[in-house]
């Protein structure tokens, strides 16, 4: 199944019932330190505080009151819990961070705490859905979830169909996958480009050698963090991604230090690193008309800790 610009459309209808469009802001002291002229798109701003309820809106509206299934450390079960609440069950690892649950609860889903990892929660999440009949989402393979996200990007592309470039963190890649069914659609000669953490590379090996991986998975930048590749953002990326840039997580700290001065903006490591490859990359962006995906706020306390600098 193809997922076409009409999808996105008919998403948005169902997103802007919920929510309202996000801001887009320049800030003067961004543009002299990147050296091109960056918009920020404030997903930070969702009442979640990531991107990611979009997707769980939209999934909602595609399958009513059905009960579902999912698993996650982060901001997909946030989102799902916001969407389905009681009507979702969110599985995830043992030694998930006792706020990430809470925040869970607060939005009225079911959580099970099982497992050493994401990998162990699947499994389980697998099982409960075999057992009770509960749909099981996927987080990386779910078409509705990722044609949700792309209402994100109609927003930045129908005010600025100018832009020679978005730059999008990558986890799953069904964000960056939904940016490139919209860029193909509304602006073909805007450049598609993806994030991640050198310590977490599984979507970006996968998208280099053209074949599913499994890899590390140490990154701080929990939104960046999947140890493996999903099947059905990578097709979508394979032949429209521009390019996928890794950087260090030193480097993502730094430009969550940046969001917060020059942006006033508190970002999540994930948040920050489409800022993060911009500096990193300073000579491919200077001079150019961008836009950088503040995708989510949801700081760790570690993270937070270290906005401060040393
Ligand atoms: C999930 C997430 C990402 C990565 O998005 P994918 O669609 O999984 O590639 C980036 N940033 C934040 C804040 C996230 O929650």
């Amino acid at each position: 199944m193809e997922l076409t610009i009409d999808d996105v459309y008919a998403a948005r209808d169902v997103v802007r019932r919920h929510l309202p469009p996000t801001p887009m802001w320049s800030y003067p002291v961004l543009d002299a330190a990147t050296g091109a002229t960056v918009h920020v798109k404030h997903e930070n701003t969702q009442p979640v505080g990531a991107f990611k309820v979009r997707g769980g809106l939209n999934l909602r509206a595609a399958i009513g009151d059905g009960a579902t299934v999912t698993y996650s450390t982060g901001n997909h079960a946030q989102s799902m819990a916001y969407a389905f609440g009681e009507r979702c069950t969110v599985v995830m690892p043992a030694g998930t961070t006792p706020s990430k649950v809470a925040a869970v609860e607060a939005w009225g889903a079911g959580v099970v705490l099982t497992g050493a990892s994401l990998a162990d929660a699947e499994e389980t999440a697998a099982k409960i859905a075999a057992e009770t009949g509960a749909r099981l989402v996927s987080p990386g393979d779910t078409p509705e979830l990722v044609a949700g996200v792309g209402t994100l990007y109609l927003e930045i592309l129908e005010s600025r169909p100018d832009l020679d470039a978005i730059v999008v963190p990558i986890g799953s890649g069904s964000g960056a996958a939904a940016a490139i069914v919209v860029a193909r659609a509304l602006a073909p000669d805007c450049e598609i480009i993806g994030v991640q953490s050198s310590a977490s590379p599984a979507a970006h090996d996968a998208w280099r050698t053209g074949v599913p991986q499994t890899r590390p998975n140490k990154t701080r930048a929990e939104g960046l963090a999947t140890g493996r590749s999903f099947t059905l953002p990578q097709r979508i990326l394979r032949d429209s991604l521009s390019d996928f840039l890794l950087i260090s997580d030193d480097q993502i700290a730094e430009a969550q230090r940046l969001m917060a001065t020059a942006a006033h903006t508190l970002a999540e490591g994930a948040g920050a690193a489409p800022l993060a490859a911009v500096l990193a990359h300073r000579d491919r962006f200077a001079g150019r008309e961008i836009a950088i995906v503040c995708t989510g706020a949801n700081a760790s306390g570690p993270e937070l800790a270290s906005l401060a600098g040393r």
